[in-house]
């Protein structure tokens, strides 16, 4: 789950870690309240769940409670990549004197967390690591020893920070830092721009977190920060109903039971030329209201023309599974032709359940593939 810039500069706040004091907004009449509460200068910032804000117009300086508004006008409804801003995050502007990056993420090839600095922050990390690699300083922790402040140190030699006043904030920084990300169970902390202002402090002025989905029952203040309206309909329905579902941008919806399956699905759904719309696992069941409600979590999207069930049974019987898909189309009408693949234990009873009682837009292929070409025709 990606937090809010706003929700990432609460938690560096709670580890310590040095952001500047600000307020919440969603209208230009708000946005002006705050720039009068915090005083002076302040930053208006879109709060989107995507970077390259500033470089959208996302992100502008307002000389005081006035400009904030006309600026928080500019900025609201405007779309940033597919994103539309909502909500505003009002700061006390920082003076700048240099921008630095530092970001704690996963390196799965190495199965640990990796930290990353540059004193060449402020713009896309990608950009960094690709033109000047020599400029990113990269260091492993081992997950077992945990972190050691000596590597902080030598992160930020490497990175070539010399100031030791500097140094001792990046310090302090990188520890808390840390801490956030072990203790959040994140994915991914990122600080970019780390700054350092004229007068030499050192502080957070853009945050990026990112947080295992498995992990949130652990951290219910944090899973409370959902923004439900930022995903669309079917996959707020999926998370209440507790059903696995992946969007992605083709034509044919896919259920499947287990995971290995569902990704097989996915490949013989292209060999046949077509292209998933999403899918959901069913995992190891197929009762009725597991069916019921991935059904309807598929054929909310309303890129989905076809419906590929492809279920293979192994513990689940397919004859469960076929009562199930009757029972759930009882239940509710699905307007997309269904084309329903059944094998393994029991198959054969189910293929008979199924064929008995005919409903309509159903149709039972014998195998996946043929049953994929089935689905794509429909889709077409
Ligand atoms: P992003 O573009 O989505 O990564 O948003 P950031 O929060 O990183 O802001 C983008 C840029 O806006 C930063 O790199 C800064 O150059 C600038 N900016 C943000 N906040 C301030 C501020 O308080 N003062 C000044 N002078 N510039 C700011
Ligand atoms: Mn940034």
């Amino acid at each position: 789950m990606d937090l809010y810039e706003y929700q990432g500069k609460e938690l560096s706040r709670r580890y310590g870690i040095p952001v500047s004091e600000g307020r919440l907004a969603t209208t230009p009449d708000e946005a002006r309240a705050a720039a009068e509460e915090l005083g002076g200068q302040v930053v208006v910032k879109a709060q989107v769940l995507t970077g390259g804000r500033g470089k959208a117009g996302g992100i502008k300086l307002a000389e005081g409670p006035d400009d904030a508004r006309a600026k928080a006008e500019q900025i609201l409804g405007l779309d940033i990549r597919g994103h539309v801003v909502r909500k505003l995050w009002i700061e006390r502007a920082s003076e700048i004197a240099k921008e630095y990056y530092l970001s704690i993420t996963f390196d799965r090839g190495a199965k640990k967390p990796l930290l990353m600095l540059t004193t060449q922050g402020g713009i896309d990390i990608e950009e960094v690591a690709e033109k000047s690699p020599e400029a990113l300083a990269r260091l492993h922790v081992d997950p077992l020893e945990g972190f050691q402040p000596y590597q902080a140190r030598r992160l930020i030699y490497g990175a070539g920070i010399d100031d030791p006043n500097e140094q001792k904030q990046v310090l302090a920084l990188v520890g808390k830092l840390y801490e956030a990300f072990v203790g959040c169970d994140a994915m991914l902390c990122e600080v970019n721009p780390l700054i350092v202002t004229p007068q030499g402090e050192v502080k957070a002025l853009d945050s990026k977190f990112s947080v295992d989905d498995n992990a949130l029952y652990k951290h219910p203040e944090i899973a409370e920060m959902r923004d439900l309206d930022a995903a669309p309909a079917e996959e707020r329905a999926a998370r209440e109903k507790g059903v696995t579902y992946v969007k992605l941008d083709g034509e044919v919806g896919i259920l499947g039971n287990g995971a290995g399956l569902v990704m097989s699905t996915l490949d013989v759904i292209a060999l046949a030329g077509g292209r998933p719309a999403n899918f959901c696992d069913l995992g190891g069941g197929g009762d009725a209201q597991g069916v019921v409600d991935a059904l309807e979590v598929i054929g909310a999207d309303p890129q989905v023309r076809s419906i590929f069930f492809n279920i293979f049974g192994g513990i689940t019987r397919c004859d469960e599974v076929a009562r199930g898909i009757l029972q759930a189309l009882d239940r509710m009408t699905i307007e997309h032709p269904i084309v329903v693949r059944l094998d393994g234990t029991n198959a054969e009873e189910g293929r008979e359940i199924l064929a008995e009682a005919s409903p309509p837009n159903l149709h039972a292929e014998p195998t996946m593939l043929e049953a994929a070409g089935r689905a794509v025709e429909f889709a077409r």
